[in-house]
């Protein structure tokens, strides 16, 4: 990516050259003029707040004040709650058995942290030196390269298909031309992927668990979609096929709620001390009377329970924008130049499409917009070039009578601009 231009301090302050670097989020930047009353918004990153299980968190708040309301109020261990912990481990391990692997999980090998956004700043922290050669999917989490760019690495976009990174490109890109340096990791969202919605498929899977052990290079899978799936849950993690060369991130954002702030890292012996010590720089430790709510909540199997009621709103809602879409745009896959496409996201809460030709999604917007929808452009998702057609739609906020508004917003928009 370009170097952004250098901040001008105000006098007597001199920023520091990562400072720089952070920009505020093109998104947020995009979202605010989608603000205005009245607009369904497809743009939103936010899952749903009918999903937030309220009365539970109510009884466990109590429950953990009048339990133990010392240790809960107080400073905790940096590394998180033990049962949270103990919880996380033995919720991964279950996962990895149902899709046919052993994933043995050592508590000890999980980090709560403030969020899995967290996990991304302290991988960053503890694995990019300036200059560090990083590789992303094409296109990535926008909010990913944000926590990694303050560490002046040189980010590169692996090419990436529906199955998920191309193996090929991969092999290009893991060692620089040049120098010859070998990338630090490859950061990859393999389940439902925000922006794409997309779910690299268990050949893939396979293959890159292959090749990067090969190449002897590490992985940071990200994963808070996964346990969102629709009809079938995806094939297993990378991480669980090769614990040792593998960061898995994970989030209680979409399966309770993101206000807690509260994620998890598990990580191989050889990275946690450090991420350990990122993280007591960092903040000391998350929240440690919300990791008691969790876990109170999380007790006796409540997960079990409460995600599929998840999955299912958010696939009526997939299925409305899915139907909303084949009704306003006929001619979609017989003429993918002269119509939107869009792909059918398995879990998650995107739908990726795509414009006709000569259609830019950043300049559709203030006419969508104008229309009464919001959505956000695709391009800003790609470390490189972006694909200017691509735009991403959440499908998980908006009531069905508003997808199907929206949509016919969104078509009316592109048939205008088609038409000028
Ligand atoms: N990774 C991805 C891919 C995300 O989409 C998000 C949230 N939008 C995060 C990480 C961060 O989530 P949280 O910090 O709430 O766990």
């Amino acid at each position: 990516m370009n170097n952004p231009p250098l901040i001008t301090a105000p006098s007597g302050w001199q920023l520091a050259r990562r400072a720089a670097r952070m920009n505020p989020s093109v998104i947020r930047e995009i979202l605010k003029v989608t603000e205005r009353p009245g607009i369904i918004s497809f743009a939103g990153g936010l899952p749903s707040s009918k999903t937030f299980p309220v009365a539970e968190f109510e009884a466990a708040c109590a429950k953990v004040l009048r339990d133990d309301p010392a240790a809960a109020l107080q400073y905790a261990a940096s590394e998180g709650f033990g049962p949270l912990r103990e919880m996380v481990a033995e919720n991964l391990r279950v996962q990895a058995a149902s899709a046919g692997l052993t994933w043995q999980v050592d508590p000890a090998q999980v980090l709560i942290t403030t969020g899995s956004q967290q996990g991304l700043d302290l991988v960053a922290k503890v694995l990019v030196d300036a200059g560090s050669r990083i590789l992303v999917e094409s296109p990535t989490y926008l909010g990913a390269v944000m926590a990694f760019t303050p560490m002046e690495p040189e980010v590169v976009s692996v090419a990436s298909d529906d199955d998920g990174v191309d193996m090929e490109a991969l092999r290009q890109a893991a060692v620089a031309a040049g120098t010859g340096e070998a990338a630090r990791f490859l950061y990859v969202l393999p389940n439902f992927q925000n922006p794409t919605g997309r779910t690299m498929s268990e050949a893939r899977r396979a293959a890159l668990s292959t090749e990067a052990a090969r190449l002897g290079l590490p992985l940071i899978e990200d994963n808070p979609y996964g346990d969102l799936w629709f009809d079938a849950p995806p094939p297993a993690p990378l991480t669980a096929r090769n614990p040792d060369g593998c960061i898995y991130l994970g989030s209680f954002s979409k399966v309770l709620a993101p206000g807690l702030r509260l994620g998890f890292v598990v990580a191989p012996k050889a990275v946690y001390p450090k991420l350990l010590q990122a993280k007591q720089a960092a903040d000391l430790h998350s929240p440690g009377f919300n990791q008691r709510m969790i876990a109170e909540v999380m007790k006796d199997g409540f997960l079990d329970r409460h995600v599929p009621t998840i999955r299912a709103l958010y696939k009526s809602q997939r299925d409305a924008m899915l139907e909303a879409l084949a009704q306003h745009f006929p001619a979609s896959n017989s003429q993918p130049d002269q119509s939107l496409t869009w792909n059918t996201p398995a879990g998650g809460m995107f739908l990726w499409a795509r414009l006709p030709k000569d259609m830019s999604a950043v300049d559709l917007l203030p006419f969508a917009v104008d229309k009464g929808v919001a959505f956000v452009p695709g391009a800003p998702f790609y470390a490189d070039h972006g694909d200017p057609r691509t735009l991403r739609l959440s499908f998980v906020t908006p009531s069905v009578a508003e997808i199907h508004q929206g949509v016919a917003a969104l078509a009316a928009a592109i048939k205008e601009r088609q038409a000028a």
